[in-house]
């Protein structure tokens, strides 16, 4: 599987391979296919309140269960889609399931808002907002259960547009998330202007924060900077007891990440989060549902 992950990266960006052209050509038909065949599946990552040691929420990944390649990660088609102009099918696909199962689980009993990623040329259609609202409609599902999470690269590309649909989902009551915070085009502007709930610091910053001075002061001041913007931090990669511990200490309000759950299939992960929920009737030094 991490073999066909990799052979996936390749096709999508292009080797220098004589044959990647063909390759890339066949991929894309077979992910054309595959968007037909209804190939594309979800994992869940659940999202921790740290003070509460309580799942609030889940974020949805998105998996290509390829017939022969087995199950591909983002990396292996995600370029490509975009690239490929199918981002808008990969998405709709995306929120139909996750709704559907945030729905399901709440009606199960456990309350959990679901995060899905969009994409740049999503933040381009000014259909989705209309989408959005009505598929939460057919779906039963409050829009404050749903969080949408968008990079800072797309939030500083095509500002204009960009800024208009998010201001359209936010007031539909919908939570917006800067993902992966911190990496590549950082710009203090956006934050200024845009209207986002959550920031999410990149795993790059939060893996090592309890051995890395660099990372911790970066930490702690980012979780300052989101709550003086009246901002949630949520913290991605942690994966050990200690940097969470820090995080805690730190006043981040949301943990994901390794420690705390890999992403699973939605029956794993209901078998989880049951197991989760009669810890906690127990002792009270477990994480619960909400
Ligand atoms: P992301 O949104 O930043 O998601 C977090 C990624 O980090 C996931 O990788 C997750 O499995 C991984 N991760 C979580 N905790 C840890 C940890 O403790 N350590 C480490 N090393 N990694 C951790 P994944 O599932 O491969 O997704 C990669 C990226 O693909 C996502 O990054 C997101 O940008 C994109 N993606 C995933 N699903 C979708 C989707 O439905 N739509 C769109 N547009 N993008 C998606
Ligand atoms: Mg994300
Ligand atoms: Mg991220
Ligand atoms: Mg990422």
């Amino acid at each position: 599987q991490a073999k066909d992950h990799q052979s996936g990266v390749a096709l999508a960006t292009g080797g220098p391979d004589d044959d990647s052209g063909r390759q890339r050509l066949t991929t894309l038909e077979e992910l054309r296919a595959g968007l037909d065949r209804g190939e594309l599946t979800l994992h869940y990552q659940p999202q921790m309140l740290i003070a509460e040691g309580v799942v609030a929420g889940v974020e949805a990944l998105v998996r290509w269960n390829h017939p022969s390649r087995g199950l591909v990660y983002p990396d292996g088609f995600l370029p490509l889609a975009e690239h490929a102009g199918l981002m808008g099918r990969l998405t709709t696909q995306v929120l139909e399931m996750a709704l559907a199962q945030c729905r399901a689980w709440n009606d199960d009993g456990l309350a959990l808002t679901v995060a899905v990623n969009l994409s740049a040329s999503n933040l381009q259609d000014c259909d989705l907002p209309g989408y959005v609202a009505d598929a939460l409609l057919r779906h039963g599902v409050p829009a404050h259960s749903l969080h949408l999470e968008v990079t800072e690269e797309i939030l500083i590309r095509d500002a204009a547009r960009t800024t208009e649909i998010l201001a359209e989902l936010r007031r539909m009551g919908i939570r917006l998330a800067v993902d992966d915070y911190g990496t590549g085009y950082s710009s203090l502007a956006y934050l200024q202007a845009l209207p986002v709930d959550d920031l999410k610091l990149d795993r790059a910053f939060v893996t090592h924060c309890d051995t890395d001075p660099r990372s911790a002061a970066i930490v702690k001041s980012t979780v300052e900077l989101a709550h003086n913007l009246g901002m949630r931090m949520i913290a991605e990669g942690v994966e050990s007891e200690a940097g969470l511990d820090r995080l805690r200490q730190w006043d981040c309000d949301l943990a994901q990440g390794y420690h705390v759950s890999r992403p699973q299939a939605p029956q794993q992960l209901t078998t989880w989060l049951r197991q989760q929920a009669s810890d906690v009737a127990h002792t009270d030094d477990h994480t619960t549902v909400a």
